[in-house]
């Protein structure tokens, strides 16, 4: 039997146990989702047809706090996959020191092929489904993979209906008019921007970089936008379609307008065309994962040259291809770190929304900027104590306050 994907997550989690002494209980606890729900979405098509959809709501563990993560679209989604997401939420607000735990959902559908007010039934429904473990203090979403803010305003509006109260905080990555914070659109991309800028001399990366980047979605947009915007060349990017390569640098701004247009990347003029998997072989300093998990495996991880792989997307590399990137001494920033500027500015937001007071955006820029740096610094630190790599370190780090708040709720399952 193929292994699932959490349980491949895992075995991150019992090599950071091996390096910190935890006691099992705190390991039980950590093994297994705490609640998934799965419920069939039935919405009316525009036709007049009923057409059902699967989804999934998982709240792994609330040790430190309500469960938070985003709810994903997309036509592979599943059930393994939902709580792994969570089970890296988990670690993921640790990591950052969030007061949260981690949670994630889905629905399995190609938004693609839906209308906007198909979509629009679907995410009400979606919220109208699990509504009944959603809550501000208990779970909350935020967009994620083919999810927005137009879809985070559609489902608080939705969530503010049943229980018919106005209730911002009970999501994240809302527009702007509904309680969303400044800030949140870039968030994921800023944060990972602000990681590799601080740790540019322990990575030995060169003040001028090359940059490739798989995926060109949220996180990929933003993040070729702020290093380009540094003077860094952004020399391949990818997207469904297919990559596009210059070794003198693509253009930027225009690649952001083919994609505002609807167009893939590889209609860009000034790059040659490639196949997607050609992103990862490309000569470059830093690799960016910002597509889905599983993106370098055993069977292409050999061919990266980047010295440095900045993991935008959630689980992008498999625990494989992580031996072969350590042999070839190329430095992962994980997931659980890199892309985590994402779920802390949804903790801005929610702090914002409990408080009523907004903050301008260059205090949220700021704040982000400051946590990034102390949580990189921290794991970078553990990584060299430890003798060991920035992604085991990254799960040392967030098993020590997740095991303290374990055992500081005492004895009590
Ligand atoms: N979906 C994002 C993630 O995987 C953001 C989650 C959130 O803001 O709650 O980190």
């Amino acid at each position: 039997m193929t292994q699932t994907l959490l349980s491949r997550a895992l075995v991150r989690l019992d090599e950071a146990a091996s390096l910190l002494n935890v006691d099992p209980d705190v390991l039980e606890k950590l093994k297994y989702p705490r609640e998934t729900s799965k419920m069939r979405l039935m919405i009316r098509m525009d036709d007049g047809s009923r057409k059902s959809f699967l989804s999934w709501r998982c709240r792994y563990d609330d040790t430190r706090g309500p469960t938070k993560g985003g709810i994903r679209f997309h036509p592979q989604a599943s059930e393994d996959e939902t709580e792994a997401l969570a089970f890296w939420m988990t670690f993921k607000c640790a990591v950052m020191n969030l007061p949260y735990g981690g949670g994630k959902g889905a629905v399995q559908v190609n938004p693609r092929e839906l209308s906007k007010a198909e979509l629009e039934r679907l995410s009400r429904a979606y919220m109208q489904a699990f509504s009944r473990i959603i809550g501000p203090d208990r779970d909350i979403p935020a967009p994620d993979v083919y999810t927005n803010a137009m879809i985070m305003g559609w489902m608080a509006d939705e969530y503010n209906q049943t229980v018919d109260e106005v209730t911002p905080a009970v999501i994240t990555g809302k527009p702007i008019a509904l309680g969303g914070s400044l800030g949140r659109e870039d968030a994921t991309a800023r944060g990972g921007y602000y990681l590799v800028r601080h740790l540019t001399g322990e990575l030995g990366l060169p003040a001028r970089m090359r940059v490739a980047i798989q995926g060109f979605g949220n996180a990929g947009q933003h993040i070729a936008r702020l290093l380009a915007a540094d003077g860094h060349v952004i020399v391949a990017v990818s997207d469904t379609s297919g990559a596009i390569a210059s070794a003198d640098g693509l253009d930027v701004e225009q690649l952001l307008a083919a994609k505002k247009k609807g167009q893939s990347v590889t209609t860009l003029a000034g790059g040659s065309v490639q196949r997607i998997d050609d992103v990862i072989a490309q000569d470059c300093d830093l690799l960016v994962p910002a597509a889905l998990e599983d993106m370098i495996h055993d069977g292409n991880a050999d061919s990266i040259k980047a010295k440095v792989v900045l993991e935008l997307a959630n689980g992008p590399v498999t625990s494989g291809a992580d031996e072969i990137l350590e042999r070839k001494g190329i430095v992962v920033l994980p997931d659980i770190l890199a892309n985590a500027g994402g779920v802390t500015v949804s903790y801005f937001e929610w702090v914002q929304n409990r408080q009523g007071f907004y903050w301008p955006v260059e205090e949220i820029h700021e704040r982000l900027r400051v946590i990034m740096e102390r949580e990189g610094a921290a794991v970078w630190q553990v990584s060299r104590d430890k003798s060991t790599s920035c992604r085991t370190a990254a799960y040392v780090h967030a098993l020590s306050r997740l095991a303290e708040a374990i055992e500081a709720h005492g004895t009590q399952p």
